[in-house]
């Protein structure tokens, strides 16, 4: 019998014939961040900081009260008021989902697919072109400058050229650690909404640099700046993610996303963590005061070129076989991000701030390694 129309070969392992998946999604590879059990694991941008234990009493306190057998508040309504109290924001300006990346769908669902192009700065977060792929959204590669901030002239010009439904940029970005200035975004949403097209501010670094584009967020300007609870609020495993858009966006927004997708354990968690922003505020203070010492630090070793970094997080690049290096720093107990096989970072590792002791155990580890490799053994 004749395959039917778009059907490869559909033979699973056992000679059943199971389905084949979008033909546009054939080629995706899913996204993948290995994980070793080793002792400092620096690898994620994850807080090494668990949040305080009176949060995790009063959330459970919340959880345990909570009316179980009935569908958490759909539209998230006390969340988004104290996220945007916090914010010194209106609260029909947020939209909240389940970690910033169903933010970034949502959005992708909303504003791009089928038909419709997403800008995208590369090298960047690898989800914005995975998930407008998988949204059927068309994307467009932009190359940064060798010091791995935007052209803006050039960002401008192929905006204008092109006309993107969506423009991501990520700042700080992900893996480099570049911050852009406001004056780029600025320029971008100007040159957006000649065609009524969507700047997207990836932030969910943003608490740790020195500007947000959300001070330019206006309910007549087409931005959105997203944020996550995943990594400032040390609350990666509840998956909570938000932006701060204009009302009508939120409302396109809102319309898209599956009904009752925020559950109210994860609802409670993100109000009640913001009862403790002094300590998140602390929590940040102390991984970029790290942040300068293991930079001063590398910066300092000459055989390491290492990059600027406005997140918890630094990207370099040794004078050495990174993928090498990479290997030895896991057989010393330190897992960094192996980046050096990937377009446009070639050579690099990330290497996520954690604890003072786990800084000082991974610049030891590196000292070990890097002399070893010199040795030659
Ligand atoms: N944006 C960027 C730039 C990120 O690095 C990450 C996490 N690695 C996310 C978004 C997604 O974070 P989450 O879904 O945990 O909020």
């Amino acid at each position: 019998m004749a395959a039917a129309p778009g059907a490869g070969d559909t033979s699973d392992g056992e000679g059943g014939r199971l389905p084949q998946p979008r033909d546009d999604l054939r080629e995706l590879e899913g996204y993948h961040s290995p994980q070793l059990d080793v002792h400092v694991r620096l690898n994620t941008n994850e807080s090494p900081y668990a949040p305080p234990v009176e949060f995790v009493d009063r959330w459970l306190g919340a959880v345990r009260d909570a009316e179980l057998h009935r569908y958490p508040d759909r539209g998230a309504v006390s969340l988004r008021a104290a996220i945007a109290k916090q914010l010194d924001q209106p609260a029909d300006r947020v939209f909240c989902a389940n970690g910033s990346n169903e933010v970034l769908q949502t959005i992708l669902l909303t504003y791009g697919g089928p038909g419709r192009n997403a800008l995208i700065f590369e090298p960047t977060y690898a989800l914005h072109s995975h998930i407008a792929r998988i949204t059927s959204t068309g994307v467009l590669d932009h190359e940064r400058g060798d010091d791995f901030h935007i052209d803006v002239d050039a960002a401008v010009a192929r905006v204008r050229a092109e006309r993107p439904a969506v423009v991501f940029v990520c700042s700080p970005n992900n893996p480099t650690g570049t911050v852009e200035p406001q004056s780029t975004v600025r320029a971008l949403v100007d040159a957006v909404a000649e065609h009524r097209g969507l700047l997207v501010v990836d932030e969910a670094y943003g608490e740790f640099a020195d500007n947000t584009a959300i001070d330019l967020i206006s309910d007549a300007r087409p931005l959105v700046v997203v944020r996550t609870y995943s990594k400032v609020w040390s609350l990666a495993a509840t998956r909570l993610g938000f932006c701060v858009a204009p009302p009508a966006i939120v409302a396109e927004l809102e319309k898209v996303v599956l009904p009752y997708h925020l559950s109210v354990a994860t609802q409670l968690a993100g109000t009640v963590a913001l009862d403790f922003r002094d300590a998140m505020l602390e929590r940040v203070a102390g991984l970029v005061e790290e942040r300068g010492r293991v930079f001063a630090q590398l910066a300092a070793r000459g055989d390491v070129e290492v990059f600027p970094s406005g997140a918890n997080f630094i990207l370099m690049r040794p004078h050495a076989d990174s993928h090498t290096v990479w290997s030895a720093l896991v057989e010393r107990g330190v897992l960094v991000r192996d980046f050096s096989r990937w377009p446009r970072v070639e050579g690099c590792l990330r290497v996520t701030i954690g604890t003072p002791d786990e800084n000082r155990a991974f610049l030891e580890a590196l000292d070990g390694v890097l002399a070893d490799m010199r040795g030659g053994s």
